[in-house]
């Protein structure tokens, strides 16, 4: 046999791999990077104040400093808890690096975003990123001048430094040059602030685009959402290659009882008993000592296992329905709000929440479709709506059957789904796949906010009625009045007086029978009545 030698091999690094296919992970064209590269940033530091009990302060800025190319210099602050000096070059010059590897609901979740802002930046221009942390209770300030070494998947670090801290900041500033198209991505990004900002009304948004605007969006609320637990995985949720890397990196020398009942959720002793028994296993093996055979039979057995609880939703997040009703009122002044959080279900071993928020009227814009708001562990999703399962149920929804009379309605409709995995359709995190069981949640958590409406509208309708019922016997009022004091006066000179009289009692009788206590209603009616 002979072998074709023109055919030549080789391996890059995961650097090297995002650094060729950006669109992967949002970065298609100028436009999107520049969306993209905002959004990452944010919602590292979000991830870093939030969940860690600190009320979020973030700072956006966008500066273009070359006006030939189109370059822009993006800066975000934020008071989170910092990064630990001995990590900064990886988290950002280490693609695949991350601090949320964990089982609990986190915005980012691969350890790639800032690190594709970065590959992405230096790809079309040569300023290396800057990094200015100072972790919680650290006396320090530290300061770095990076890039990513692509190849070799290794952060190049071109500077490093530190000063005191005497001000007891913590948090963390970095700076990104970026070629950009501002105006093609400027609705976008305002949108994705203002989406940001309705899930975190706890949050406090500072933004300055390169046209030299400034938009404050305050906090409005200090209560924060309950924060996500660390949790372990659900026996549901688990593939031959998991059970090989937990095994793998176990700290304890286990034998396969004890591994199953300390590193899964819903294991207890007689559960690790009836699983090792159907997967004709020994208790006493050692966890590190389990053949190919037995790991695949074991996680066939815990498949097929009908008797575990359903996973724990200590790892989630959710909003709740106070703060969604917040930042719903807060950014819409609607005439009416409503919200529903649902149970914890799950999916192929992995707990879920969603919750719903449904805004109608007052300085809703009206339109033939809903304004959507769809949310994946509190980040707002922007782009590829109509591909969306969360576009998909409201588009179901017949809004009629909630007192919808109208072809244009003012209505907002929020979706949260939150997750220890959020099935995305890609790495760019914009719209999340159909999953049936999903799917029916978020159909249940409209619906159950859509009631709210319906008795809203209901009640709306009825008062309008009332008022209709009102305007027509108020029409007679001047005239009865008028005539009655005719019959009643004594002399012509007190019709006039009598007249007003009456019709002041007479207003004060049909406003009570239609359930009116206002009767200055009547001035303001006089005029539609003529
Ligand atoms: P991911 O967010 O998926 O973990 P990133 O590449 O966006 O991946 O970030 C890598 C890591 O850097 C994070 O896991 C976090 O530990 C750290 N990090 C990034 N930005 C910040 C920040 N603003 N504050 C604190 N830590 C941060
Ligand atoms: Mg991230």
């Amino acid at each position: 046999m002979s072998s074709d030698s023109k055919e030549r091999f080789a391996s890059i690094s995961p650097a090297e791999f995002f650094k060729r296919n950006p669109e992967l992970v949002g970065f298609s064209n100028p436009s999107r990077a520049l969306y993209q590269s905002v959004r990452e940033t944010v919602e590292n530091s979000l991830d870093a104040t939030d969940i860690h009990l600190i009320l979020p302060s973030v700072k956006v800025s966008l500066d273009r400093i070359d006006l030939e190319k189109e370059v822009y210099r993006l800066t975000i602050e934020d008071n989170g808890i910092g990064i630990p000096p001995q990590v900064v070059p990886n988290a950002f010059g280490k693609v695949l690096y991350s601090s949320k590897y964990t089982i609990r609901q986190t915005r980012g979740m691969y350890g790639l975003g800032v690190k594709a802002v970065l590959l992405y930046s230096q790809m079309y221009q040569d300023r290396p990123f800057e990094v200015q942390t100072s972790p919680r209770g650290s006396n320090r300030v530290y300061y770095f001048k990076l890039k990513i070494d692509i190849s070799r998947n290794e952060p190049i670090i071109f500077h490093r430094s530190s000063i005191e801290n005497p001000t007891g900041w913590h948090g963390t500033i970095i700076t990104v040059y970026l070629v950009g198209d501002w105006l093609r991505s400027k609705q976008k990004i305002y949108e994705y602030i203002k989406r940001t900002y309705i899930l975190s009304p706890y949050a406090e948004f500072t933004f300055r685009d390169p046209e030299g605007n400034i938009t404050y969006y305050p906090r409005v609320t200090n209560k924060l959402p309950r924060p996500p637990e660390e949790v372990k995985p659900h026996p549901y949720g688990v593939d031959i290659e998991l059970l090989k890397y937990l095994i793998a990196t176990l700290r304890y020398q286990y034998d396969v009882r004890s591994f199953l009942i300390n590193e899964f959720q819903s294991i207890g002793e007689i559960t690790a008993e009836e699983i090792l028994k159907q997967a004709g296993v020994s208790s006493s093996t050692p966890a590190s000592k389990l053949t190919d055979d037995q790991i695949s039979k074991l996680v066939e057995v815990m498949k097929k296992y009908e008797k575990f609880r359903p996973p724990s939703a200590d790892a989630l997040s959710t909003l709740g329905e106070e703060l969604i009703t917040i930042g719903l009122n807060k950014v819409f002044s609607p005439d009416m709000v409503s919200a529903e959080t649902r149970k914890p279900k799950a999916y192929q071993g992995h707990p879920f929440i969603v919750e719903a928020g449904i805004a109608y009227g007052g300085a809703i814009p009206p339109s033939e479709f809903p304004i959507v708001l769809r949310y994946a562990n509190k980040i707002p999703l922007v782009y590829d709506e109509k591909s969306d399962v969360i576009w998909k149920v409201v588009e179901e929804i017949d809004w009629r059957r909630y007192g919808i009379e109208e072809n244009q309605f003012p209505l907002v409709v929020l979706v949260h789904l939150c997750s220890t995995k959020v099935p995305y359709k890609s790495a760019g995190k914009e719209s999340i796949a159909d999953v049936e069981e999903i799917e029916k949640e978020i159909k249940f958590a409209i619906m159950s906010a859509a009631r709210q409406l319906r008795l809203f509208l209901l009640e709306r309708k009825k008062q309008e009625d009332e008022r209709k019922r009102m305007l027509t016997y108020m029409k007679y009022i001047p005239e009865l009045a008028r005539s009655l004091a005719v019959f009643e006066a004594s002399n012509e000179n007190e019709i006039d007086s009598r007249a007003k009289e009456l019709e002041k009692k007479l207003i004060e009788i049909v406003s009570k029978k239609v359930g009116l206590n206002d009767p200055t209603l009547y001035d303001k009616l006089k005029v539609e009545i003529s």
